[in-house]
């Protein structure tokens, strides 16, 4: 799988966190200025994922890569990443990264979260990764239908379709 470093400014916190969760390695600063990204974005050698046009222009100029993301739609932009960096729109959590920390994401025992999930949770899933830098808990729960249906639509769209949301 094609693993790709981003640095994503404070506005795009959920295409950070979708990116985190598709296994990509995306680091997120809410209050760092344009300056400071410009800088991390070269120092760390990450794509600058940006909806800010001046920002966009300002690391162009700086000899950066840079992506632009124009829509303020997350299949859209979902769709327009993956053809531009040639990464597959699928979820494997054996691959994910951690979507609050940025993390790497380890299988945990059940046992070993109890006391962080649900006991209906506890109940009705049997596997569970965990994070290795903040201990956040994940599972194949409810939402993770909606997942799959964001990321199909996202295929869809990334293979000529139309988005349908
Ligand atoms: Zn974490």
């Amino acid at each position: 799988m094609t693993v790709l470093r981003f640095l994503s400014d404070g506005m795009l916190g959920k295409l950070a966190r979708w990116l985190r969760m598709l296994g990509q390695d995306v680091e997120y600063y809410r209050a760092a200025d344009d300056k400071k990204l410009l800088e991390l974005a070269e120092s760390e050698q990450r794509v600058l994922l940006t909806r800010d046009s001046e920002l966009y222009q300002r690391a162009v100029s700086r000899g950066l890569e840079p992506f632009f993301v124009e829509s303020v739609d997350i299949i859209e932009n979902l769709a327009s990443l993956a053809e531009r960096f040639g990464f597959e729109l699928m979820v494997d959590l054996s691959v994910s990264r951690c979507s609050k920390c940025n993390g790497l994401l380890e299988v945990v025992s059940k046992d070993s979260v109890n006391d962080k999930i649900l006991k209906a949770t506890s109940i009705n899933y049997d596997s569970f990764w965990g994070c290795t830098e903040c201990g956040q808990v994940y599972w194949q729960g409810a939402h993770w239908k909606r997942i799959l249906t964001t990321l199909e639509s996202a295929n869809s769209v990334l293979n000529g379709g139309k988005s349908f949301t």
